[in-house]
C-alpha cells in the first residue's frame, strides 16, 4: 500500500513538473517573441496556419499562436495579453471563412492592413473548392490537405513582400513545403482507400469533417458527380453546440442505421456530451453503437509530443486512426 502511495505521489510530482515546465515554455516562447531582434513578428490565429507559418519562414521569423491548445476557435474571445501581441505583430495570418467569428477577436482581423485572412484567399482564387452549408462558408478547409496546400503560395508571397531580402529563402521553404504536403495528402488518401466503401463513413462530433469527406472518404463518381455528402455527419454544427434538438438526434439515428455505422469519433477538444446522446438514444432504438476510444483531431492540432503535434502528423495520425478503427470490429 505504502508503495502505491508512493507511486501515486511520484506521478503527481511528474505531471506537475511537466505543467509547469510547459508553461514556462509558452512564457519563453511569448517573451522570445516579444524581443527587438530584426526578425518579422508573425501571429497565426490557429497552430494549422503557425505550423505552415514556421515551414516557410523558418529562422527568418519569429511565429506566435494567438488560439492555444484545445481551444475552440470558433468561439474565442480575446483574453488579457491578446490586445498586445495583435498590436506588437508585423502580420496576421488567420483562417477567416467565418471560423474566428468571436467578436472581441474579429474586431481586430477586420480591416486590418497587416492580417491576411488565408482561407478568403484561397476563396477568391478558387470558388468552387470552398463549401457552402446552409448559407453559411465551411471554414474548416485544413481537412483536404491538398486544399489546406493553396495557402503557401499566400504566406510565401506576404512574408516575401515584408521581407524582400529572404524572398529565395521563403520561396525555397515553401517549395519544400508543398512538396511534403503532396505526399501526406496521398497517404491520407492511401489509408482511407483500404476501407471497403460500404464502410467508410465517419461520424464526429462537429461539423468539422466535411472536407476530409470529399476528399478521402467519397468514391470518385461521388466527388464528380456528387453524393460525397452522405460520407460525413455530426450531431452539431459548423461551430461546436451541444444543444442538440430531438430532430438532431433522429436525424443521426436514422443516419447510423441507414449506413450500418456503429462507431462515434469523439474530437480531441470538444466534448462528448452530444455523442453520448447519440450513444444512449441509439441503443435504445436497438443500435450497437460504441465510442471510439481513440479521438481524432478537427479543430485544434496536438499539444507537443503528441502524434498531433504538427499538422502534417495530425491528418495522417487522424487517417490511421479513422482506417484502424472503421476496420477493426472489436473496437
Ligand atoms: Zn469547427
Amino acid at each position: 500500500m505504502k508503495t502505491l502511495y508512493i507511486r501515486l505521489l511520484l506521478l503527481l510530482l511528474m505531471f506537475s513538473s511537466c505543467s509547469s515546465e510547459d508553461r514556462a515554455a509558452r512564457m519563453n516562447d511569448r517573451q522570445r517573441w516579444f524581443e527587438q531582434n530584426g526578425k518579422i513578428k508573425v501571429l497565426s490565429t490557429i497552430a494549422m496556419i503557425s505550423n505552415l507559418v514556421e515551414e516557410v519562414g523558418g529562422d527568418k521569423i519569429d511565429s506566435l499562436t494567438l488560439i492555444k491548445g484545445e481551444l475552440d476557435p470558433h468561439s474565442y474571445q480575446l483574453v488579457k495579453g491578446d490586445d498586445e501581441k495583435l498590436a506588437f505583430a508585423d502580420l496576421i495570418f488567420y483562417n477567416g471563412l467565418g471560423l474566428e467569428h468571436g467578436p472581441s477577436l474579429q474586431k481586430h482581423l477586420h480591416n486590418n492592413t497587416k492580417a491576411l485572412a488565408l482561407g478568403d484567399a484561397i476563396s477568391t482564387r478558387h470558388p468552387k473548392r470552398i463549401l457552402q452549408y446552409q448559407g453559411q462558408l465551411d471554414p474548416h478547409i485544413w481537412m483536404d490537405v491538398s486544399l489546406w496546400m493553396e495557402t503557401v503560395p499566400f504566406i510565401v508571397e506576404t512574408l516575401s513582400k515584408k521581407d524582400p531580402e529572404n524572398a529565395s529563402t521563403y520561396y525555397s521553404n515553401g517549395e519544400k513545403l508543398i512538396a511534403k504536403m503532396i505526399e501526406t495528402d496521398g497517404q491520407v488518401r492511401n489509408e482511407m482507400i483500404q476501407i471497403p466503401e460500404n464502410m467508410r463513413y465517419l461520424v464526429t462530433t462537429h461539423d468539422a469533417f466535411n472536407y476530409f469527406a470529399r476528399a478521402y472518404l467519397a468514391t470518385d463518381a461521388e466527388r464528380q458527380k456528387g453524393g460525397w455528402q452522405k460520407r460525413f455527419a455530426a450531431p452539431e454544427g459548423l461551430a461546436p453546440d451541444s444543444q442538440l434538438s430531438a430532430v438532431n438526434i433522429q436525424s443521426i439515428i436514422d443516419y447510423l442505421r441507414k449506413y450500418d455505422i456503429h462507431v462515434l469519433f469523439p474530437e480531441s477538444n470538444i466534448s462528448k456530451d452530444s455523442i453520448r446522446k447519440i450513444l444512449d438514444a441509439g441503443r435504445e432504438k436497438g443500435l450497437h453503437l460504441h465510442i471510439s476510444k481513440a479521438y481524432i483531431y478537427g479543430d485544434a492540432m496536438g499539444r507537443p509530443g503528441t502524434e498531433g503535434d504538427t499538422y502534417l502528423k495530425m491528418m495522417l495520425y487522424n487517417a490511421k486512426t479513422i482506417r484502424k478503427t472503421l476496420m477493426d470490429k472489436q473496437e
